[in-house]
């Protein structure tokens, strides 16, 4: 469940891994992270503080990328574990 691939991030942003690892991540934090119809948006200039539709969210994510280091995506259904930490 924990180690799911997520080399994608780091991909050119135009590239179709990276826009179909997107839709991957806006449909599992909408199953888990939702508020209404929006979610909290990870990219670099929303940094988990706004709140916005899918599609504003996957342009974000697209224009300006993740937040830097965000594989954990902690604001959008996944805890952090003890278990699964190197310490
Ligand atoms: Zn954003």
């Amino acid at each position: 469940m924990n180690n799911l691939d997520r080399s994608w991030m780091s991909l050119r942003r135009c590239s179709d891994k990276y826009i179909s690892g997107v839709n991957d991540f806006l449909d599992k934090a909408f199953q888990r992270a939702s508020k209404g119809n929006e979610i909290l948006c990870p990219c670099k200039k929303c940094i988990n503080r706004y709140w916005h539709y899918r599609n504003v969210v996957e342009d974000h994510l697209i224009v300006n990328g993740f937040l830097d280091g965000y594989n954990k995506w902690i604001f959008h259904g996944e805890r952090l574990s003890s278990r699964n930490t190197p310490l």
